[in-house]
């Protein structure tokens, strides 16, 4: 296991200088574990969340998508009991006043004074706000700690609209948001983040083989679309009093962070607890039989924050002369940079930009006639891009420029008119 302080300084460092991820409202002094995705943080965060959506909505036959609004009617988290249970144990240390997680805190001692704890104190995680000027119990409204019950109350008529039997699912991409107690370790838990939610619909019999049918899917995700190493991945059966209040079996998913082993994924059988509180009646009706039931629920949850700090931390590598971020093409901000020999010879920085708008209708693309090449290289390649494209004087004879690969550092000749096909193929594999 990476347990690698320094390895986790130089990732956030490198986050800020190149523009993944900055500090939110940096200007005015930050705010307490707020994160902005920079130019290329927000790239590689869209990238992974479009493959997402292409792999597990366009791709089948058995999802569709919804995208629902973040504040929800507050009678959504009395009936999902998230208003009595969605809490987490807090403990104030007597000395500092310091405050934590009480299940995150190991020796019963203050983590920052060593001083007492006091007894634990059930703690809401949600976020409370107010609709319309006044400011009472009446307009309380909460910002949705997790996506997923959005896909419960628009079940109906999503199966109305959509015509899907079950087994089927409901997908979604959006911000969640958690007054958590103890943020920290950069992007990974932040009090407003992103996730990708499928609820699963199944019938009751089904649920294990169907949990363990979406176990593989996410394992195939990881090491598949995400390229993470096998090695670094875990599952952890969490036990019964670990498990959220409506699940009756949860795996997480969790991967080697420099910082240590925690959950990057989860993976719960969340029963027919929300479909029966939410409807009065049964919401579905088995086309065939007439039978009328609750569909019973398996929930895959994707933290996308969490994600793009997996494949970072995955991907960096330290090498004799260079930092290499090795990110699959796919998840790449860049896919490629074009580059003029010489700044100063305005035929080369001409043609080196026809270049750079060819590939450009095709793809992400830099631009760099800084410095030497070599430079432009490793440049590119800290930040990941996996091919880099010189136009030099041969380029203006013959239309072949040299084409560098970013994990081999090779060079060749290609052809100007074989590139696109080139980097497409590679953003295939
Ligand atoms: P944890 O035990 O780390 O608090 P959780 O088990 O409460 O997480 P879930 O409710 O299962 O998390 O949320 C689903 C996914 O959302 C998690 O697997 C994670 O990827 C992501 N996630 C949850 N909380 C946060 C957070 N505060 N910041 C960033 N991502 C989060």
């Amino acid at each position: 296991m990476k347990n690698n302080q320094e390895l986790m300084e130089k990732i956030v460092s490198l986050c800020k200088r190149r523009g993944f991820v900055f500090p939110g409202s940096e200007i005015y002094g930050g705010l307490a574990n707020s994160f902005d995705y920079g130019p290329l943080g927000v790239e590689l965060k869209n990238n992974i969340k479009n493959i997402w959506w292409k792999r597990f909505v366009h791709q089948r036959d058995d999802m569709v998508g919804i995208d629902a609004a973040l504040i929800m009617n507050p009678k959504v988290w009395s009936s999902s009991g998230h208003l009595a249970t969605f809490n987490d144990p807090l403990v104030e240390c007597k000395k500092c006043h310091h405050r934590f997680r009480a299940d995150h805190v190991k020796a019963e001692k203050c983590p920052d004074c060593k001083g007492e704890l006091t007894e634990a104190k059930q703690f809401n995680l949600m976020f409370k706000t107010f609709l319309g000027p006044v400011e009472d119990a009446d307009n309380t409204v909460y910002f949705r700690p997790e996506t997923a019950q959005a896909m419960f109350v628009d079940f109906k008529n999503v199966l109305e609209t959509s015509r899907k039997k079950v087994p089927f699912g409901i997908a979604q991409i959006g911000k969640a948001f958690r007054n958590e107690i103890t943020p920290g370790n950069f992007i990974f838990r932040t009090r407003e983040f992103e996730q990708m939610e499928i609820e699963y619909f199944v019938k009751e019999e089904d649920w294990k083989k169907i949990f363990e049918y979406w176990k593989k899917e996410m394992w195939s995700w990881m090491t598949g679309e995400l390229g993470l190493d096998k090695k670094n991945i875990h599952e952890l059966d969490v036990p019964d009093n670990e498990r959220a209040h409506y699940s009756k079996k949860t795996i997480d998913l969790e991967y080697d962070f420099p910082f240590g082993r925690d959950e990057l994924y989860g993976l719960a059988y969340r029963t027919d607890f929300d479909l029966k509180n939410h409807y009065k009646e049964p919401p579905y009706e088995d086309a065939e039989s007439g039978e009328k039931f609750y569909p019973h629920v398996v929930e895959p949850t994707w933290g996308v924050d969490r994600s793009v700090l997996a494949v970072l931390c995955d991907a960096y590598v330290e090498e004799k002369d260079r930092v290499v971020l090795k990110l699959k093409p796919n998840l790449a901000p860049y896919k490629v940079a074009v580059f003029p020999l010489l700044k100063n010879k305005p035929e080369l920085v001409e043609k080196a930009k026809e270049v750079y708008n060819m590939l450009k209708k095709e793809f992400n693309v830099a631009f760099d006639d800084r410095g030497n090449i070599g430079k432009r290289y490793y440049s590119q390649d800290e930040i990941g891009t996996p091919y880099c494209v010189t136009v030099d004087f041969d380029t203006l004879k013959n239309d072949t420029v040299t084409l560098r690969d970013r994990d081999t550092m090779k060079q060749e000749r290609a052809k100007i008119s074989d590139l696109v096909n080139r980097i497409s193929e590679s953003l295939n594999g």
